[in-house]
């Protein structure tokens, strides 16, 4: 896969998840500055405020304590500490006149004190105000205070300071905020392409297998996480595709193979009833023969889309209730007479009654099929039991012969189409019968399993959920 195919596929997907995260992030951000600030200088008012207050409370105790003369006192002293630019002290007679003030020329802007007593409540409540100071000084708290004999205090503290202190604040919040934003961007891309990484390891896989190269698989990053399920589920559907497609080679195989023989042989039969001089007997003879390889050849091809039906689902149209114990003892009838012309004991326990859901033609193309081997591959002599039981709620048929056994090899493969063992070629089939019989079993929600040792005899076990 080239760069830019790369690139054109992971880039939209990655820039809508980088742009997202980062404008989440930084309106968040905003709002958390925003938040931030305003609690602050919310914080800084209600100081300032809170000090005011007290100041006053504290004056206006020395007042009715000491007098006027404590009071001046006191403002002079307090307004030298502080500077007369960071704190206004006036006291205001009854008739608006100035009775005591500190230095106010840096508080300009400032009311007259004739101004200053307008607007105050008599009951002596403590008023503040804010006020904007000209020649950029700044912005000032004002706080009012009625003495005992209605003479007003009035005292300033200037803000200058906490609103430089905001402004700084401000100033590192805005340019922090870009900064964050570039981290949060850088993020997102991280996250981005960790994410979308293991995303391009499945599409680069996918490109290759469908340009032919089934055995590549999509490497397990080993983070377990989505991605890597993704690869997994990938990977297992990659295995099965592979399986199947492994299958389908064989079987086409088998059946070009399996089919090569009977054509070869029809092919034969009608060569030697053309050449030379055949009489009529020979050539009803040759036709006679060919019908019957034909009709071999037919039986084949049947059995195998008999198979594939049942394997695909849907062959049995009609479910029924079928009796089981009713069709093995017709098939166990049905083959007595064979297993009495070959010498061989047929032997069949009725354990139960017992029925399954599905088709009956079928049901009795498995236990005839399964009886059908167990008779062939046991020689003169030997013994075939047939048995039925219940098992809950499902039902088991076994049939058990003593028969020449299947090698340890050949056992997991006997249920293949087409396969047989080695031993068994000489016997008449074609391979077919097992797979069949397994197929018809799957279809009905049931399976086979054997066990058998060579030269000791097989033991073919079908269970079915019974009805
Ligand atoms: P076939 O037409 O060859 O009988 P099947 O599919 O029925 O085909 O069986 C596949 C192979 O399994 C047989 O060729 C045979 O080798 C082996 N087999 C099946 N049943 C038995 C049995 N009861 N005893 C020994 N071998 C068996």
């Amino acid at each position: 896969m080239t760069l830019d195919m790369r690139a054109g596929i992971r880039f939209p997907l990655a820039l809508r998840v980088i742009l997202w995260s980062t404008g989440l992030f930084s309106a968040f951000t905003l709002l958390a500055f925003t938040v931030f600030y305003f609690i602050v200088s919310g914080m800084l008012q209600a100081r300032t405020d809170n000090d005011i207050i007290d100041d006053l409370t504290e004056l206006r105790a020395l007042y009715r304590a000491g007098g006027m003369s404590a009071l001046h006192a006191e403002l002079a002293s307090d307004a030298a500490t502080d500077g007369p630019e960071a704190v206004l002290y006036r006291v205001i007679g009854a008739d608006g006149g100035l009775l005591f003030g500190t230095d106010a020329s840096a508080w300009s802007g400032i009311e007259s004190p004739r101004q200053a007593r307008s607007g105050i409540p008599k009951d002596g409540a403590t008023v503040l105000r804010t006020l904007a100071l000209g020649n950029s000084a700044g912005r000032a708290r004002l706080g009012y205070a009625l003495l005992d004999d209605g003479v007003l205090l009035q005292m300033g503290v200037s803000l200058r300071e906490d609103e430089a202190f905001l402004g700084l604040l401000w100033k590192i919040l805005s340019l922090s905020l870009p900064a964050l934003m570039l981290l949060a961007g850088l993020l997102g891309w991280l996250l981005a392409r960790r994410a979308l990484t293991g995303i391009g390891a499945v599409t680069e896989a996918a490109i290759d297998i469908a340009r032919g190269d089934l055995g590549r698989r999509v490497p397990d990053a080993g983070h377990g996480d989505e991605v890597d399920r993704l690869a997994r589920t990938f990977n297992e559907m990659l295995d099965r595709i592979q399986a199947l497609l492994t299958c389908l080679r064989e079987v086409t195989d088998d059946i070009a193979h399996d089919l090569r023989s009977p054509l070869a042989r029809i092919r034969g039969l009608t060569e030697s009833a053309v050449v030379g001089n055949p009489t009529l007997e020979d050539l009803k003879a040759a036709a006679g023969n060919t019908v019957e390889e034909c009709d071999r050849l037919l039986q084949m091809v049947n059995t195998m889309l008999d198979i594939t039906e049942f394997e695909a689902g849907g062959a049995i149209r009609q479910w029924t209730a079928v009796p089981v114990d009713e069709i093995l003892a017709d098939a166990c009838d049905l083959f007595q007479s064979l297993a009495e012309d070959k010498g061989i004991d047929l032997q069949w326990t009725a354990g139960a009654q017992a029925a399954v859901q599905g088709a009956r033609r079928p049901l009795q193309r498995l236990l005839a099929n399964l009886l059908d081997n167990a008779l062939k591959y046991t020689p003169a002599g030997g013994c075939v039991r047939v048995s039925l039981s219940r098992l809950d709620d499902r039902l088991a048929v076994e049939v058990e012969d003593s028969g020449v056994g299947i090698a340890e090899a050949d056992l997991p493969r006997i249920f293949e189409r087409f396969y047989r063992c080695d031993q068994s070629r000489s016997a008449p089939g074609n391979g077919l019968g097992l797979s069949l019989a397994m197929a018809i079993a799957r279809a009905h929600g049931g399976t086979i399993t054997v066990s058998s040792r060579r030269g000791e005899g097989s033991r073919f076990r079908l269970v079915l959920p019974s009805s």
